[in-house]
């Protein structure tokens, strides 16, 4: 039976690869952070990672961490209702609800079980689910679980948002779901927009501040700070793998009954295991660290408007941004291989983006930028784009 089996899997593979599709690792052998090693023995500059707060190898997470090994041992070898719940779990879910400004907050192993776990245990046939195109697999992944009856709008576009909730008038109950920033482009999502048709149409409203936690909004509080709407939508979901420390784990916060209903019946929180209590009390120590100060969220705002203001300056196509996420377009998909390639043997490691991750015809180069960075690793980066740019032919 395998050796059919794995010729056919041979084949589909061949095909992927065949297409300029196959992903390879490379190999790190540091500790995540804006400089690091591979495993070939170069140090490069990291401009692709999620660790837009410098927090992936923070001393004062680590501490925390290592303390918790101590009081608080290993594992919870258990799911939480059985006993998985640690006094360091509910004071994690309490801080993330003072953070986001909600009602209570229910901890998951990662935000690809919040959203995959979501709607099911709240929404049924009767019911209506309005999710923008662009939205991340969990979520499309969640909303096929439920029953609820689908409808797409093209991404942040609110006149089609509008026909789409008109459509939705006869299901009992009615959510409009969104990321708050779109991760190929570094869009945000239209909030002030989408809670007024939310009104308008009796809609609730679902924001996945997996990009925009601790990084939009002056303090980091994601798109609700910076629409001036904290409080106002029913669900915030969101992870501790990206700004928050970037380990493991992910939450959703929000109305206080939706999180009862959720701890009831949400899947992938009664039939999987607790986060380590040690990533708990890092994530404690993460959200009193931004509560103290702004500096992180400082820096990272200033890296970005830097980084765009220059390579905008150099005569670059940049998607307009509203997040740690600059798109470089080179719309050409081979043209942004070539580029990425040839900025890592500069030293700058950044990632190409083509079909079918983005559209056909719109490939780019994807720059994460993070408060990690200093002012010579953003100059560096700037003077390599500008170099291979000019080399390419991208730029004049
Ligand atoms: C990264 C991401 C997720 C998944 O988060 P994990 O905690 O890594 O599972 C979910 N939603 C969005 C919008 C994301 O960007």
């Amino acid at each position: 039976m395998y050796t059919d089996f794995r010729r056919h899997l041979q084949s589909e593979l061949n095909k992927i690869e065949e297409a300029g599709l196959y992903k390879k690792e490379r190999i790190i052998g540091s500790p995540q952070a804006a400089e690091i090693e591979l495993t070939d023995g170069s140090r490069v500059l990291n401009f692709c990672a999620n660790n837009y707060l410098g927090l992936s190898n923070s001393p004062g997470l680590i501490k925390a961490a290592k303390e918790a090994l101590d009081t608080h041992g290993y594992g919870m070898s258990s799911v939480r209702f059985i006993c998985g719940t640690s006094d360091l779990h509910k004071e994690l879910e309490e801080k993330i609800s003072e953070f986001f400004g909600t009602e209570d907050t229910i901890l998951y192993a990662a935000c690809f079980d919040a959203n995959g776990g979501l709607f099911e245990p709240l929404l049924t046939s009767e019911d209506a689910i309005i999710s923008d195109v662009l939205n991340h697999a969990s979520i499309i992944d969640g909303v096929r679980l439920c029953k609820a009856r689908r409808y797409r709008y093209e991404n942040a576009d609110m006149e089609d948002l509008e026909s789409r909730l008109a459509a939705a008038q006869e299901q009992r109950f009615r959510i409009i779901v969104t990321d708050g920033v779109f991760s190929m482009d570094g869009n945000v999502a239209p909030l002030d927009k989408i809670l007024a048709l939310a009104e308008k149409y009796r809609a609730m409203v679902m924001v996945d501040e997996s990009h925009s936690a601790g990084v939009v909004g002056k303090t980091g509080r994601g798109i609700t700070e910076l629409f001036n709407a904290r409080a106002k939508v029913e669900i915030i979901t969101g992870t501790l793998g990206k700004a928050f420390g970037g380990a493991i784990g992910g939450f959703t916060t929000g109305k206080k009954e939706i999180i009862d209903m959720l701890r009831q019946r949400s899947r992938p929180y009664l039939f999987s295991n607790s986060i380590p209590p040690l990533v708990a009390a890092a994530g404690i120590r993460m959200i009193d660290m931004m509560t103290e100060t702004n500096d992180l969220q400082d820096r990272l705002h200033h890296n970005t408007s830097y980084f765009v203001n220059r390579m905008s300056e150099l005569g670059f196509d940049i998607k307009p941004t509203q997040s740690a996420i600059c798109a470089v377009m080179l719309y050409d998909a081979r043209l942004a291989q070539e580029l990425a390639a040839r900025l890592l043997d500069e030293g700058i490691y950044v990632i190409g983006f083509y079909y079918p991750v983005v559209p056909k015809d719109e490939a780019r180069i994807r720059v994460q930028l993070s408060a990690a960075h200093e002012q010579e690793h953003l100059d560096k980066a700037i003077k390599a784009f500008e170099k291979i740019g000019k080399e390419l032919k991208v730029i004049q």
